[in-house]
């Protein structure tokens, strides 16, 4: 069955350019549905109806993929620097243009707010804009020789094919944070979006080619990512992998990576823990906790999931915090509420659990607690008080709109109890007292630490984990380091 989309779904009568609404995977320049010809639906989360049936294809189509990646890849290279931040420019240029289409598309299939859709919209093209810019200095360092007859240079080079896989929380975002920085770098790209976003990034592969860019520079295979992605983890020609999601998957990445040698950035889970001191300002606190635990309706992975308040604060901010909480608004992503639908239902499941289990533990229940009447896919925004340190909650990614809330004592339990984690992305810290600030961003063990605010993101930043949160960083120069080699030559003066 070829790839379809539905057109009594109010996405196509929404979108004013619909010829960004892709349903084929994009392959060395055409859109194609596969040797297989099977389809996956994909379902617009706050109404559960199907938007369209996604083209799935095979491990022989994702090699397709890497051989036109592979032969697409030396004339890529190959371009002056400034011929690869001219075609970012147009990307960006295009992504800016249909800045509302491309996020009506990721409300209606993701779910998230419309002005968060928006936002994304932004942040994502932000990526590029940067990457086109540092296309154009590829930072070659310079030795000065220690032989009395040699001269030395260090270059660096495109490591090849990269394979880029993305989750569903920031189907825009995350693709473009890998792909601008490989394309910038003189890599070609495979990517793979989830099976429960893809349209977005087809929507940017539709973009890529009216940006002019190349066939085969840059692929956008839709299906099973065990089968594709698996096929691309035993590819020798696939150099380098940027994976964002779950550290389950990342471990799996990490062993599968291992026979080829393969170069691994892994943005990971993160479990973020919000500490906040008697000191802080209690206004900002409770204003930066209620961003920082339900933007993305809580499915994000800088989402905070653990509070630890000092206990002579405690009842003021739980009741603060509750009354925040609870006049946040529920409802479908395209009428703009505070929180969306979550993604699937494996995901309402696991609030349950969690809930359920910090309450059998002897958590208290402050707001919410159970689904939400909007749809099957909708949770009330919860708040558990006196969550004790064995309950889940403590200890997993929750990854929606439950808050669990705990007291310390002492700066010291504070941090100890914030860094017992597998997870290192980011923590948020709330004080006035500038000499904690300093011990406190010392100590804490992550990749990322928010002070007194929780925006930290942004194209010019090294994001990225500590310990099982990942590997690498992405954005900053730094997000080009595992696109490229370094090579040393010597030439002899003789
Ligand atoms: P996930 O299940 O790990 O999926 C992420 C990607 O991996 C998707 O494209 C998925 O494809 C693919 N995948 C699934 N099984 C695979 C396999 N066996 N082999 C290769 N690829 C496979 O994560 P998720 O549930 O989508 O996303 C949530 C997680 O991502 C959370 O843990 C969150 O903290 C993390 N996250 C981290 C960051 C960061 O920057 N550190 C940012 C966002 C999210 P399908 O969906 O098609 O199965």
């Amino acid at each position: 069955m070829p790839a379809f989309l539905n057109r009594s779904h109010p996405l196509c009568a929404a979108i004013s350019d619909s010829d960004l609404l892709r349903t084929s995977a994009h392959l060395n320049g055409q859109w194609v549905d596969g040797v297989l010809g099977v389809t996956q639906a994909v379902t617009d989360p706050a109404s559960g109806s199907e938007l369209g049936q996604i083209a799935s294809l095979s491990a022989q189509d994702a090699k397709s993929a890497v051989k036109a990646a592979h032969d697409a890849w030396s004339a890529w290279a190959g371009l002056l620097p400034q011929e690869r931040t001219d075609f970012l420019r147009r990307w960006f240029e295009l992504m800016l243009e249909h800045r509302e289409d491309l996020a009506l598309i990721m409300t209606y299939e993701q779910g998230k707010p419309i002005s968060e859709a928006r936002g994304e919209i932004d942040y994502a093209a932000a990526f590029i804009e940067f990457y086109a810019e540092e296309a154009r200095r590829p930072n070659i360092e310079s030795v000065t020789s220690h032989l009395p007859d040699a001269e030395v240079e260090v270059w660096r080079e495109p490591v090849g094919v990269a394979a880029l896989i993305t989750p569903w929380n920031f189907p825009s975002a995350m693709l473009t944070r890998k792909a601008a920085a490989a394309l910038a770098a003189g890599c070609t790209v495979v990517a793979h979006p989830s099976i429960e976003t893809p349209l977005s990034a087809l929507a940017l592969a539709e973009l890529a080619q009216r940006a002019g860019m190349p066939d085969g520079v840059f692929n956008v295979i839709t299906g099973s990512a065990p089968d594709i992605v698996g096929a691309w983890m035993e590819d020798p020609r696939i150099r380098a992998v940027s994976f964002t999601g779950s550290t389950e998957i990342g471990r799996l990445l990490y062993r599968q990576g291992a026979d080829t040698i393969k170069r691994l950035v892994l943005e990971l889970g993160g479990h973020a823990p919000f500490v906040v001191f008697a000191d802080a300002d209690m206004e900002q606190a409770v204003d930066e906790a209620i961003k920082a635990k339900f933007a993305t309706s809580g499915q994000d992975c800088l989402g905070a999931n653990r509070f630890f308040i000092e206990r002579s604060i405690y009842d003021d901010f739980c009741a603060r915090f509750t009354t925040a909480t609870k006049a946040l608004r529920v409802g479908v992503g395209m009428d703009d509420p505070d929180i969306g639908p979550l993604m699937n239902a494996k995901a309402i499941e696991k609030q349950e659990e969690h809930v359920k289990d910090a309450l059998d533990k002897g958590a208290r229940l402050l707001c919410g607690g159970a689904r939400h009447p909007a749809g099957d896919l909708f949770y009330q925004p919860t708040v558990l008080a006196d969550v004790p340190a064995d309950a889940k909650i403590m200890s997993e990614e929750t990854f929606g709109p439950v808050a669990a809330i705990t007291p310390f004592d002492t700066e010291d339990e504070a941090l100890t109890r914030a860094n017992d984690t597998e997870y290192g992305l980011v923590a948020y810290l709330h004080t006035q007292d500038p000499r904690r600030i300093y011990r406190a961003s010392r100590a804490l063990r992550f990749g990322m630490v928010a002070i007194n605010r929780t925006k930290v993101t942004g194209a010019p930043i090294p994001f990225g984990g500590m310990k099982q949160s990942g590997l690498g960083r992405e954005g900053s120069r730094l997000g080009l380091e595992a696109f490229t080699e370094v090579k040393y030559v010597c030439r002899d003066w003789a």
